[in-house]
């Protein structure tokens, strides 16, 4: 007997992404141009900002968000643990020492207060990992960024969506990050867009990334365009393209409606997932989940170690999961670059141990949320 495969996510694409796709190709003009300006624009309103830059991912946000804020060698970034790479390596790359700190229990968002215990002389920033899409406790970062003159740098990449009160992640005044990777809750396939605040120049933003040059194509190659233009520093190459931003403007018209039933669906594993042996994803209160993981738990102290053998019971019932993360300590290179090892953070370490990250994405079914729930039971109640 063969059983239907349900992956662990699937991007809400199709026709309407495909005809948008098609006429900006059509167009010929198929990088950096008017549609990218126009989805920048879009997505600035959205949010209640004034100036987004659209590039090609939110590693890429990261990275110019760092440099930006002029933080380089000889400066501390402090992050969490409890993310992926692309966090840690912007970090790396903008030439700054990086500088873990612990997470809380419940979120698995950086713990403020962990962070002000590793502040020194030499920390610049902090960059605020919204894990899941249940934002960080913005409060108190900004407040330690107002009272210890820091900078905060969010990766927003799973946090679109996401409220804290009647606010959306990224309008805090700081430079915040969001990916449209192929899994998150908007896709362009790849992309990214960096929240600018006012406080930062945003045209050197755009500048830094394509190449430094103080005039890009579009600029150059339109009718009446120059073609003299100025490398003012050492640029990359970062940019979105028009073909990316013609399917985030499909993806931006359809993003409440994809938010609302990827919250449906969160219910319905609430439902169904209760009375297991399992820690549940909080939403705060006054806090709005963006739902970009459905991220649960095995209560290990009922359980028993057993998250890997759950997790096989599950594909071999076809469905897909993932992990999220496995702990930026753990990993050989920083591991050997930091002296970081299993053990130094263990709220995060013991939160990666018990943690499964559940199918959940738009084209789901209810079906599909009782089979998972059904599956994930059984397993529990055989294992355990
Ligand atoms: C996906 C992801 C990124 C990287 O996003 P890209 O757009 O692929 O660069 C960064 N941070 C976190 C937490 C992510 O999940």
């Amino acid at each position: 007997m063969s059983v239907k495969f349900l992956p662990y996510n699937e991007p809400e694409v199709g026709e309407d992404e495909v005809r948008a796709v098609s006429e900006a190709i059509l167009s010929r003009w198929i990088t950096r141009g008017a549609l990218t300006a126009q989805f920048e624009q879009a997505l600035a309103a959205r949010l209640g900002v004034s100036e987004v830059v659209a590039l090609s991912s939110c590693t890429a946000g990261l990275h110019l968000g760092l440099l930006a804020s002029g933080i380089g060698p000889g400066d501390e970034v402090i992050t969490t643990p409890l993310t992926f790479a692309a966090s840690v390596n912007a970090i790396i790359h903008a030439g700054a020492h990086p500088v873990l700190a612990d997470i809380d229990p419940d979120t698995g968002n950086l713990s403020p207060a962990l962070v002000e215990r590793v502040v020194t002389p030499k920390t610049r920033a902090v960059m605020v990992v919204h894990y899941g899409g249940h934002a960080a406790d913005m409060a108190a970062f900004n407040d330690l960024r107002d009272r210890r003159g820091l900078t905060i740098i969010e990766d927003a990449a799973h946090a679109l969506a996401s409220r804290i009160g009647d606010r959306w992640v990224g309008t805090d005044g700081n430079l915040t990050a969001f990916s449209f990777y192929a899994t998150k809750n908007l896709t362009t396939g790849e992309g990214g867009a960096l929240v600018v605040p006012d406080s930062v120049d945003a045209e050197r933003i755009r500048v830094l990334g394509l190449h430094g040059m103080s005039r890009n194509a579009w600029n150059r190659y339109q009718n009446g365009g120059h073609w003299r233009y100025d490398v003012e520093m050492p640029g990359f190459k970062y940019n979105m393209t028009d073909v990316d931003a013609a399917m985030g403007l499909v993806q931006l018209d359809k993003l409440d409606a994809m938010q609302e039933r990827r919250a449906r669906l969160a219910a319905r594993y609430r439902e169904r997932l209760q009375g297991l042996p399992l820690v549940l994803p909080v939403e705060r209160t006054g806090y709005g989940h963006a739902w970009h993981l459905y991220s649960v738990r095995l209560d290990v102290q009922a359980t028993g170690d057993i998250r890997d053998q759950v997790i096989e019971d599950l594909t071999i019932a076809g469905i897909g999961t993932s992990v999220h993360f496995i702990p930026i300590s753990h990993h050989s290179y920083y591991r050997r670059q930091f002296g970081w090892k299993p053990g130094d953070f263990p709220v995060a370490d013991a939160f990666f141990a018990a943690q499964i990250s559940l199918p959940l994405y738009p084209s789901m079914t209810m079906e599909d949320v009782d089979r998972v729930a059904d599956t994930l039971g059984q397993s529990l109640r055989r294992r355990g």
